[in-house]
């Protein structure tokens, strides 16, 4: 069966789209048949995966406005996965969706036929809490929230969670609230560590382990083009992997996910 992953949190600048990228390569490399759904009309997952957004004649938003079937849309990439492209007119698909009875379920809809051709899809929320997240969330079955550890980086996660909570009594009673990943980790300072012992107690809610440490290869290889896993002795990588294996054995096995604090 296919798991859809929405990877999700309204504040920008948290490595969503890094984690989807990374997460994504990592379940390729693992053998599983990946898709990605870029869902941010700014089209950064987009482009670190080679394909230019203002160059594109179509992308998401023709599927979910319905001029396009999603399989018309789908790109390959150099990562050994297929992505689902965004650009900038995605920003008027919020508009266009508002007014369309069943908004949330539009991206759902649109997915199901890919489903047989994938083992996993992970959606790239943009930030913000509007209809674009919510139909991330409404097709998803998993909801990671990637959080950097630093004091007040946590405000909002308090909406975001009432938002998750909304979205299960009301379009998708499945979702299943992962948990929070602590990104750009430094595990040098205390201070990290604080912040998400505060982040699990105070919303009761799962920090994965192993969190994401901070790392400038990250940076270096949006800038170049390169592979988002590559280099040898890459941390980060190295993290997505075992967040990669620890995601695939939950979803098939039913094994617990290794928690920050446990
Ligand atoms: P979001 O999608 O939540 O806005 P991004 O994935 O675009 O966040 O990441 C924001 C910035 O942080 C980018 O410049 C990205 O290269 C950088 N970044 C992400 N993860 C890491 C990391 N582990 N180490 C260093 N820089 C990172
Ligand atoms: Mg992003």
């Amino acid at each position: 069966m296919t798991t859809v992953l929405a990877v999700a949190n309204q504040k920008g600048g948290v490595a969503k789209t890094t984690t989807v990228a990374s997460l994504a390569a990592a379940l390729a490399g693992l053998g599983q048949r990946v898709l990605v759904v870029d869902l941010d009309p700014q089209g950064c997952l987009t482009f670190s995966l080679g394909h230019n957004p203002d160059r594109l004649e179509r992308s998401v938003h023709d599927v979910l406005v319905g001029a396009a079937e999603a399989k018309e849309v789908l790109l390959d990439t150099d990562e050994g996965f297929t992505l689902l492209p965004a650009t900038i007119d995605l920003a008027g698909a919020e508009a266009l969706l508002l007014m369309r009875p069943g908004r949330e379920f539009t991206l759902r809809r649109a997915l199901a036929p890919l489903l047989d051709s994938f083992d996993v899809v992970v959606i790239d929320c943009p930030p913000s809490l509007g209809v674009l997240t919510l139909n991330g969330l409404t097709a998803a079955q998993s909801v990671l929230v990637p959080l950097q550890c630093e004091t007040l980086a946590h405000r909002g996660v308090g909406q975001l969670l009432r938002t998750v909570a909304e979205v299960k009594q009301i379009t998708n009673p499945d979702l299943e609230l992962l948990g929070a990943l602590p990104t750009l980790y430094d595990a040098r300072t205390t201070h990290s560590r604080d912040v998400l012992a505060d982040v699990a107690d105070r919303y009761d809610m799962p920090v994965l382990a192993p969190p994401i440490p901070r790392t400038v290869r990250f940076a270096e290889a949006s800038a170049s083009g390169a592979s988002v896993l590559a280099g040898r002795k890459n941390k980060g990588a190295e993290a997505y992997r075992e967040l990669a294996e620890n995601l695939l054995a939950h979803w098939r096995d039913g094994k617990e996910l290794t928690t920050f604090t446990s």
